[in-house]
């Protein structure tokens, strides 16, 4: 049994965090230490630790990233100018929270490579 991360309280809304959108399938709230001027991190509500650990039954809640990442880069105004949309996996993908989530950064142009 994987170990629940503290995106699983946020998730429960137990501990504070800026929900954007949260439906059956995915949460999704502002990362507490932006790396550009929107970066919001998109996760699904289930715990899966790492891209590793993602099954074929996962396919559609993890399609419902995308759809909520192109709803939300639309609201925060990226959408033209582009954004970033970035899962880390493991140490050497510099993963820190092992809970999969799926970054979007956008508001500045974000250079050729990589968050932080
Ligand atoms: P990663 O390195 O891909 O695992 O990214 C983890 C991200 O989670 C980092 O960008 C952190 O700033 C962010 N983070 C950690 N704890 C919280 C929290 N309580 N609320 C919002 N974002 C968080």
């Amino acid at each position: 049994m994987a170990e629940e991360t503290i995106f699983s309280k946020i998730i429960r809304k137990e501990i504070p965090a800026d929900i954007l959108y949260q439906d059956d399938m995915v949460t999704a709230f502002r990362d507490i230490n932006p790396r550009a001027p929107s970066h919001i991190l998109i996760i699904p509500n289930k715990l899966i630790p790492t891209v590793n650990d993602v099954e074929a039954d996962d396919e559609m809640m993890l399609g419902r990233l995308f759809t909520v990442a192109r709803k939300l880069a639309e609201q925060e105004g990226v959408s033209e100018d582009g954004y970033r949309l970035i899962m880390n996996c493991n140490p050497h993908g510099g993963q820190e929270v092992y809970h999969i989530h799926m970054h979007l950064l956008g508001g500045r142009p974000l250079g050729p490579m990589l968050v932080g």
